[in-house]
């Protein structure tokens, strides 16, 4: 469907044709989803990802539904260039896009590594903060907006999806951020990125920065607004969200939140956010929320980074309870306490933890499952025999494994499961 296709069909349609696209995507409220795992992710502490690896990934991605995949940094490094390259030959489904500096080599890289694709995407970026000008790149404010100018009229001549991003947006004084970004759209860009390279807003802040953004770039009509967070105080999802209901049309973000220190905004949590409280954000992504699970697996395995049990959508406790009184409700009705379905994000049922928390509806719902007949299991004073000593051997550690209440139970009842 044209409308929610903008980044699939931007290359292959003309400057017109983009601006109605832009228009439709935020007419009919549709969040895109632009994929840095391979990029900012991989530049995680000792995550480093060979280029079968990103692959791989990319191709994981690519089922997960993501609209676009930033596949690396080709001035980087070679194996950055090679892995671009081969991304952008074997996966056909997201738009794949790559890094560059706002520099007429780091554009020409680019174009190379993209060399024979047909469709793909660049992402430039520059400093605008006043510490970024004044200590890294040595500029005035003229000089920084001729620079852009000048990157976006380049890279537009190569390809129509052109993105800039104004890095440090968040410590950049607002009024020339504003102007940047209308230098930006003027060249060509088709999208402007915000993002808080150091991590440093706040969701209520971020509403602010956004909304001014929205009133006062005086050709945003012609671009659609991406923004990048990081988690260094735990806000990445919570200031994407916060972007979102202000009107950003394209999240940034890494499967379970990799990326540079605290790293990214989380694609899963972010996601699940958005699909459970449809009723609040109202807004439509093309993921794929089944593939969650697998996928955060995956990243997992191939980069070393281990997921925390309770890390939310993919961690191994998510979707685990111990407490009697929640167990006893959720074998009655599961929207008792089950927001999210596990099935939805691709992980098993819910797993009932027996422990020292558990109640009698619990274990007598796992004797049946583990095949004790209903009849036997009811017989109240054998239940209760078997109940109590599962409360004893609970008392004293964290878990009662099926295979110690098949032992009990096989004691009580004299016999093996039916
Ligand atoms: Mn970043």
């Amino acid at each position: 469907m044209l409308g929610f296709d903008f980044v699939n069909n931007v290359n292959s349609v003309n400057k017109f044709a983009a601006a109605k696209i832009i228009g439709l995507i935020k007419k009919r409220n549709r969040i895109l989803i632009g994929d840095t795992t391979l990029r900012d992710g991989e530049q995680a502490p000792g995550a480093s990802l060979n280029i079968e690896q990103k692959i791989k990934i990319a191709k994981q991605l690519e089922l997960l539904g993501v609209d676009s995949v930033e596949a690396g940094f080709p001035t980087s490094s070679k194996e950055d260039f090679e892995a671009v390259r081969l991304i952008a030959n074997k996966i056909k489904g997201p738009l794949i896009t790559a890094l560059s500096r706002c520099r007429k080599d780091d554009i020409e890289t680019t174009r190379k590594a993209f060399k024979g694709t047909r469709r793909w995407g660049i992402t430039l970026f520059l400093g605008t903060s006043p510490i970024l000008r004044k200590h890294s790149l040595n500029k005035t404010k003229d000089e920084v907006l001729n620079v852009v100018r000048e990157a976006v009229t380049l890279a537009r001549k190569y390809t129509l999806s052109v993105a800039f991003g104004a890095e440090d947006a968040t410590r950049t004084e607002e009024a020339f951020l504003y102007r940047v970004y209308e230098e930006a759209i003027d060249a060509g860009a088709v999208v402007i990125g915000f993002p808080d390279t150091v991590g440093w807003l706040t969701p209520f802040e971020v509403k602010a920065k956004i909304a001014g953004i929205k009133g006062n770039v005086s050709n945003l009509d012609k671009a659609l607004l991406a923004v990048h967070f990081h988690n260094d105080l735990g806000l990445a999802v919570a200031n994407s969200l916060a972007a979102i209901e202000s009107g950003a049309n394209i999240v940034q973000c890494t499967i379970n939140g990799i990326g540079e220190r605290a790293g990214n905004a989380s694609l899963e949590e972010l996601v699940m956010a958005l699909k459970t409280r449809e009723d609040y954000y109202k807004v439509k992504v093309n993921i794929d929320s089944k593939r969650l699970f697998a996928t955060s697996q995956l990243v997992s395995e191939l980069t070393g980074i281990a997921i925390s049990p309770n890390k939310p959508i993919v961690g191994q406790n998510v979707f685990a309870t111990e407490a009697g009184i929640h167990q006893a409700a959720l074998l009655k009705e599961r929207i008792t306490y089950e927001i999210i379905k596990p099935e939805s994000v691709g992980q098993n049922g819910t797993k009932f933890i027996l422990g020292r928390h558990s109640g009698r509806h619990a274990i007598r719902d796992r004797l049946e499952k583990l095949g004790y007949r209903a009849e036997r299991v009811d017989n109240s004073f054998l239940f209760n025999q078997i109940y109590e000593r599962f409360k004893e051997i609970a008392s004293s550690r964290k878990e009662v494994k099926d295979e110690e209440l098949r032992v009990i139970a096989n004691e009580v009842l004299g016999g093996d499961a039916d």
